[in-house]
């Protein structure tokens, strides 16, 4: 799809050509991925993060959120919860928490692996090479790293580094699609470790973030196509009143008429998008959407292009303190209570459930043509990182 097609459907009002847009992305969606709506169990195993992202409830400077951090008797607990539910993917999602080291996460994934028959897909941040790694040798199959936004300055001004990191995307043009600076811990830089390791690797934008115009929209939907990803999660930005991206008064606006809305619409425009241009990735229908949208969000994300949903399967007294953005859809449902919700909803659209890991299509085409090696799965030979060189 060309920019023009992109910008031109990202600044569409006329409902009728609109309809074009949803059949467009539907049709693509059976075409590549099929009827199936793979369910993903979600465990937020906790909410202690050392960053300090703008928009994020998580962050380190909101001391009023009480955090939690659950025991891996508890994480299993869930996991079991989610083999019992019929869900073929368990997704270990965190904030940045460094307690969470290495060899924790290795013994914790191995548990699971060794105790069900689920793909591990993980979602805990910015992590090091060693420790990706390592869960990958201990059978995680899948990583989220969601990029948020490939407009440089937008994405410094969100994400503070850490002192001891710095955390930018390299610009338009500056070598590889991915690295400029290996060493600099970039977020396309993971994206390529994490692909070089042979992990389904999946990424994201959100959608309506002040200061962000439509051309920023549509340099991160063209990205995606040019990441080749497995996964793409695109969500609106949600306001937060605890954080700085809350109060508006200094900060940068975008020039007259260019902001991106945050609203329904644009957001399935997005996931519309996404589906054309990646069309064998799994894509989600977000919480973030069925909350801008409680009564039909998901339906209408899964009629616009995305396949794939995450029912959460965290205890209640943990979840509601896994707060990223306020009033958050499905926060007071019971596991099961929000299993049998999504199954009425995917059955009155006319889909089926999906049956086994649900791997992305887009994964196994590049598996199958990488061969035995990369991208592999966990019985995957060792890649060249796996081996102990750098890539
Ligand atoms: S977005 Fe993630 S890394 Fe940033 S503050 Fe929230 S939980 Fe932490």
């Amino acid at each position: 799809m060309r920019r023009s097609e992109i910008l031109n459907w990202l600044r569409e009002t006329d409902a009728g050509r609109l309809e074009e847009l949803w059949r467009l992305a539907d049709r693509t969606r059976q075409q590549y991925v099929g009827g199936e709506v793979h369910l993903r169990g979600l465990i937020e195993l906790s909410n202690h993060c050392v960053r300090l992202c703008g928009y994020c409830g998580l962050r380190a400077g909101n001391t009023a959120l009480q955090r939690y951090r659950m025991s891996d008797d508890e994480v299993l607990d869930c996991a079991r919860r989610a083999v019992e539910y019929g869900y073929g993917t368990v997704v270990l999602q965190s904030g940045e928490d460094p307690l969470l080291t290495r060899e924790r996460m290795s013994g914790l994934i191995r548990r699971i692996k060794a105790e069900t028959p689920m793909a591990v897909t993980l979602s805990l941040g910015e992590r090091a090479d060693d420790e990706l790694a390592e869960w990958r040798r201990a059978g995680a199959d899948r990583y989220l790293l969601r990029f948020e936004t490939s407009n440089r300055e937008l994405f410094a001004r969100i994400h503070p580094p850490r002192a001891d990191q710095i955390s930018l995307l390299p610009q338009a043009g500056e070598g590889s699609v991915f690295r400029t600076a290996a060493k600099r811990n970039n977020r396309l830089a993971i994206l390529e470790t994490l692909r070089d390791l042979g992990y389904e690797v999946g990424s994201g934008a959100m959608i309506g973030i002040p200061g962000q115009t439509y051309d920023d929209l549509a340099d991160d939907i063209e990205l995606f196509g040019r990441l080749d990803l497995d996964m793409v999660g695109v969500g609106p930005y949600l306001r937060h009143p605890k954080t700085p991206l809350a109060d508006r008064r200094n900060w940068p606006e975008a020039p007259e008429g260019e902001q991106v809305p945050v609203d329904e619409t644009m957001t399935c425009k997005v996931v519309a998008l996404t589906r054309l241009a990646c069309p064998r990735a799994n894509i989600p229908a977000t919480t973030a959407l069925a909350t801008l949208n409680t009564a039909n969000g998901r339906e209408l994300g899964l009629a616009r292009g995305a396949n794939v949903v995450m029912p959460n399967v965290t205890p209640k007294k943990y979840r509601i303190l896994y707060e990223i953005y306020p009033d958050k859809a499905c926060i007071a449902e019971t596991g099961r209570e929000c299993r049998r919700c999504l199954i009425e909803r995917i059955e009155a659209l006319g889909r089926r459930l999906g049956s086994g890991r649900g791997d992305s299509p887009n994964y196994q085409q590049r598996s199958a043509a990488d061969g035995a090696g990369r991208g592999g799965g966990p019985t995957a030979a060792p890649t060249r990182e796996m081996r102990g060189k750098k890539c």
